[in-house]
């Protein structure tokens, strides 16, 4: 058994609010949202971190940034705005170690972030 609880909840073996699944890519509801709507949206395949990403995950990471706009859009966030973010390791504050890019709607947001 993985020891990656993004695995597990891929695997179905831990509940998450699942919001969007194919072969490729899940998306669930964080369990500590910063915003009205708060989603992340991982790889099945286990991936630690955006550096770990090869060439060939062009398309896996074009897949997950599409479906967490889609995911936005019909929420109906896509006209007032929505933001995405990756968080890789220590500075970013990345806590789970495995990719997830996070969508966040519903709230006016600041930039810079914190
Ligand atoms: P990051 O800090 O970028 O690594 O983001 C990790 C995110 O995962 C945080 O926003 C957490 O709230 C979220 N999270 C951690 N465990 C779970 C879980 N079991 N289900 C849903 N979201 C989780």
């Amino acid at each position: 058994m993985s020891t990656c609880i993004f695995c597990r909840i891929a695997a179905g073996e831990i509940p998450a609010t699942i919001l969007h699944q194919d072969d490729e890519v899940v998306a669930f509801s964080d369990l500590t949202p910063q915003a009205p709507f708060h989603a992340l949206v991982i790889p099945k395949r286990h991936v630690s971190t955006l550096n770990d990403l090869a060439s060939a995950d062009d398309a896996l990471v074009g897949r997950l940034v599409r479906v967490g706009a889609t995911l936005a859009q019909e929420r109906g966030y896509g006209v007032r705005g929505y933001r995405t973010v990756f968080n890789c390791n220590a500075d970013a504050g990345q806590s789970v170690f495995h990719v997830h890019l996070h969508v966040l709607a519903g709230r006016s947001l600041t930039w810079p972030p914190g």
